[in-house]
């Protein structure tokens, strides 16, 4: 299954890939970026670099199938190169990770190929045509559903159905970009009717992105086997959720407002296949679970289909920033608390005859552990907003305030692997528009 490219001893003439946590010559992730003063392109990740698809296909630097793989990379989006599935992306991984070989004939043109990665703007990777937003993680279910059914916190469909919705794709941005408190109806304390007015319960959610490879017509299910041939990529989602808004709402047809207003994903595609070093066997479920009905179980999928990621949540405030003070981190977590594998995502999605389009996003659900320090959203850490959070600086938090940055950041780390990173997904909490 691995190949050269994923070979810890391969390093790279581009300095500070050679040991860096990101983006070493084994991750090679894909995004849109703008160098200093040119347009939107498609770029991979190397160290503290971008190396741009374009210029190298104008040095003639792309053969074969590799060429045409770079040519469908190298425009303003990457649809079209999702559409084009694993074997384009192989032959453009094996290329690049060649001509980023120390010693390789790539370092010639080094000035041509490579930008200063600081000195670059990144793009949202793909035209997003849908979100759709799953509750995978079974913990974050747990937690959140003893707030309100605490004899009862999983639903009985959980443990069959791989449970989503369709969120919104338009307001899908890339990290960095800056995220205004939402408007709504909420109902104060004390109050038994709603006012208008900025959301006082923001909260992040963390969870995995995935990145919609080859579509399917419509009418056409995607079988649990070949699931995985749908799959592009991964990169880090967050699910700004707005909790007073989505809780007043909610009833009964599920989030809106709460959650549209924006969603932040990380700028960089991790591939399937760099990600290949770090499958997992689907952890066992527990016992008197039932097993997955037929078409979400291939033996496969159960051998292979987890993934070994470790995510982390970050929060900088204002205060710490003023100060000096480094950010503090409010949890991590493991990709092994998800119920459903992602095979199992894209097969229940198309099981009705849905049909998915070349980069579609979904969200995985939010990634939390059993434990204290391992959830993945301020809902479940300040349990409702009754616990305060302490910072380490004096700051305490139940949910987010205006000034805030949160930082996501997600590794894979094995014995006898070189480690890769997802890069961060970065957000700040600005003002409510004022009506
Ligand atoms: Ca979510």
């Amino acid at each position: 299954m691995t190949d050269v490219t994923h070979d810890p001893a391969r390093t790279s003439w581009v300095a500070s890939a050679n040991g860096h946590s990101e983006f070493p010559i084994q991750n090679l992730p894909l995004g849109i970026f703008s160098p200093v003063g040119g347009g939107p392109r498609g770029g991979i990740a190397i160290g503290d670099a971008i190396f741009d698809i374009s210029a190298a296909l104008d040095a003639g630097l792309f053969t074969g199938p590799a060429r045409e793989a770079a040519e469908l990379a190298a425009g303003r989006t990457l649809n079209a190169f999702m559409e084009a599935g694993p074997a384009a992306r192989q032959a453009l991984r094996r290329a690049a990770s060649d001509l980023l070989t120390a010693g390789s004939r790539g370092e010639a043109h080094a000035a041509r190929i490579l930008h200063d990665a600081s000195s670059c703007t990144l793009h949202l990777p793909n035209r997003v045509g849908n979100f759709t937003d799953f509750f995978a993680g079974i913990h974050h279910v747990i937690t959140a559903g003893q707030m309100t059914r605490p004899d009862n916190p999983v639903l009985p469909n959980y443990r069959y159905v791989p449970v989503a919705y369709h969120s919104r794709a338009s307001s899908v941005r890339v990290s960095g970009e800056p995220l205004r408190r939402p408007n709504g109806q909420r109902v104060l304390p004390d109050q038994a009717t709603p006012d208008y007015g900025p959301c006082r319960a923001l909260d992040y959610e963390i969870e995995l992105g995935v990145w919609v490879g080859p579509g399917n017509p419509v009418g056409e299910p995607i079988p649990i086997s070949q699931a995985s041939h749908h799959i592009a990529g991964f990169c880090l989602l967050n699910d700004w959720s707005a909790r007073d808004i989505q809780r007043w709402e909610s009833q009964p047809l599920g989030p809106f407002l709460g959650k549209s207003f924006s969603t932040f994903v990380s700028p960089w595609i991790v591939t399937t296949e760099a990600l290949i070093p770090f499958r997992s066997p689907q952890p066992a479920r527990p016992a008197g679970d039932p097993a997955p009905l037929p078409y979400l179980l291939d033996a496969g999928d159960q051998a292979r289909g987890g993934l070994d990621i470790d995510f982390e949540v970050w929060i900088h405030t204002a205060r710490m920033r003023a100060d000096g003070t480094p950010a503090h981190r409010l949890s991590s977590v493991n990709a092994a608390v998800l119920y459903w594998t992602v095979a199992q995502m894209v097969a229940h999605h198309t099981s009705n005859g849905c049909n998915l389009i070349p980069g579609d996003l979904f969200g995985t659900g939010t990634l939390s552990g059993p434990d204290v320090r391992t959830e993945g959203c301020l809902l479940e850490m300040s349990r409702g907003g009754s616990r305060p959070i302490e910072l380490g600086n004096g700051e305490v938090r139940r949910y987010l305030e205006d000034g805030d940055d949160i930082i996501f950041r997600a590794h894979c780390h094995r014995p006898g692997q070189v480690s890769i990173g997802f890069g961060e997904c970065r957000g700040r909490i600005g003002p409510a528009v004022t009506m």
